[in-house]
């Protein structure tokens, strides 16, 4: 098969779409382009195990250039795409250079927000999005740790939560400001919060919510150096970490005229509008099948989007449908999330969520809505997670008397075969 495929972002969703066209058949030439100056990595360790230095560089590498240039993927890093000319098929780099498409994919991943703020800028305001701010991160840690300055993180979700947990594990003080009434509000249930509230309490982590910040203190030099509250509280800190979620990168397409709403808007297999376009991963908002949008960012999401992105360009489209999954962790506790929590009535807990956070509680909690089970939350519990996947999938419901009845095996729900 003859042709040329760009691919625009060399992170997850790129890289896949890249080998998936390989193993799917395509013989054509296939060009990645990222605009960041690394090849192919990993982001889920940067705010956890690498940030902790648990592993080194090398465990970061997702695919080594060598690897793509073996299956004759082109890798060039470094580069950015400034524009997509739809009537002539063909990309503008940064430089004026254009480059033509037989197929495009969007691959171009999500943004971290900021806050409007006096102080924002400080050069210890620092957001987690890429390699290059997860090192800065972590030479400003090493400063606090030498200077004895507290960590201040913005925003009680998973990433800020992660960080805030890997600046504990090397003795740091930490505080972490979240606007909600709770941690993890959109996506945990209010008692799944509570619990991870009183985990990073009893780590020692400051933790405020219903935080109203009013600005950031810096000083001479410009650095922030205190985190003033609306109430006239002073929280003083070395380093500041933003984690306020992301905005999905869907500037390209939206100049180029296709469909935007807060994300590249795509059907199950990934295509746009456009016969040629595809995209995948944290720059989509997928259009379910009632007319509403959904986007993740996840590694699941970008992998299988990825996936389908190829099969699309390929002309044999493969829907991706299957139950959404993600995971993150804090201290020793793996939380596993299986569907989509929004909209649950019901909760059912199975197992021990122990009143002693560091007994090491192992658990999972079941939401339903309608009765119909919607989402399972695992924590340290991989066996529950695996089969909320498979009754998810198969779109089976134990009741919540079941699913809390921990000698009742929810497996023999789950269809043969
Ligand atoms: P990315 O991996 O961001 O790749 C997009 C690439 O495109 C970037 O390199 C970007 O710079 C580049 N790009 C953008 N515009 C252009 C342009 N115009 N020209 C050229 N290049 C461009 N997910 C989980 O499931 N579990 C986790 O535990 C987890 N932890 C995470 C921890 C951190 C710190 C972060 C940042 C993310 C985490 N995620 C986690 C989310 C997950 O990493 C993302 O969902 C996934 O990387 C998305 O892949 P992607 O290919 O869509 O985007």
């Amino acid at each position: 098969m003859d042709g040329q495929i760009v691919i625009i972002g060399a992170g997850q969703a790129g890289t896949q779409t890249a080998e998936a066209l390989r193993s799917g058949g395509y013989t054509g030439a296939i060009t990645m382009l990222g605009d960041e100056p690394h090849g192919p990595y990993h982001r889920p360790p940067l705010s956890k195990a690498w940030l902790a230095g648990d592993i080194g560089e090398a465990q970061l590498v997702m695919r080594a250039p060598e690897m793509l240039a073996k299956k004759g993927i082109t890798l060039r890093t470094g580069v950015t795409v400034e524009a997509i000319d739809r009537a002539a098929h063909q990309v503008r780099l940064a430089g004026g250079e254009t480059l033509a498409y037989t197929g495009l994919v969007l691959a171009t991943g999500s943004t971290p927000r900021s806050l409007p703020l006096p102080g924002i800028g400080a050069p210890n305001v620092l957001p987690l999005r890429s390699k290059d701010d997860a090192s800065a991160i972590a030479t400003r840690l090493t400063a606090c740790a030498e200077r004895s300055l507290p960590v201040l993180v913005i925003g009680g979700g998973f990433i800020g939560l992660e960080v805030a947990a890997t600046a504990r594990k090397k003795g740091l003080a930490v505080t972490v400001l979240e606007a909600a009434p709770r941690l993890l509000g959109r996506v945990l249930a209010p008692l799944l919060s509570d619990w991870y509230a009183a985990l990073h309490r009893e780590h020692g982590i400051n933790l405020v919510l219903d935080a109203r910040i009013a600005s950031i203190e810096t000083d001479a030099a410009g650095e922030a150096t205190a985190v003033l509250m609306a109430d006239g509280s002073r929280h003083p800190c070395g380093l500041v970490v933003l984690g306020v979620g992301v905005t999905a990168n869907d500037r390209l397409a939206a100049a180029a005229g296709l469909a935007c709403d807060r994300g590249i808007v795509v059907d199950d297999c990934t295509r746009t509008a456009d016969p040629l376009i595809v995209a995948a991963g944290d720059c989509t908002a997928r259009q379910l099948a009632d007319g509403s949008l959904l986007r993740l960012e996840s590694v699941q999401n970008a992998t299988e989007q990825g996936k389908s992105a190829a099969a699309a360009l390929l002309g044999q489209p493969r829907p991706f449908t299957a139950t959404p999954w993600f995971w993150s962790d804090q201290y020793d506790r793996k939380l596993q999330m299986a569907g989509l929590s929004g909209g649950a009535d019901a909760w059912a807990v199975r197992g021990d969520m122990g009143g002693d956070m560091a007994a090491g509680a192992a658990f999972s909690i079941y939401h339903f809505r309608a009765g119909k089970l919607i989402a399972v939350d695992s924590v340290n519990s991989a066996k529950d997670h695996l089969q909320a996947r498979k009754l998810l999938d198969a779109g089976v419901s134990p009741t919540p008397e079941q699913a809390a009845d921990g000698g009742f095996d929810l497996g023999t729900l789950i269809p043969k075969g």
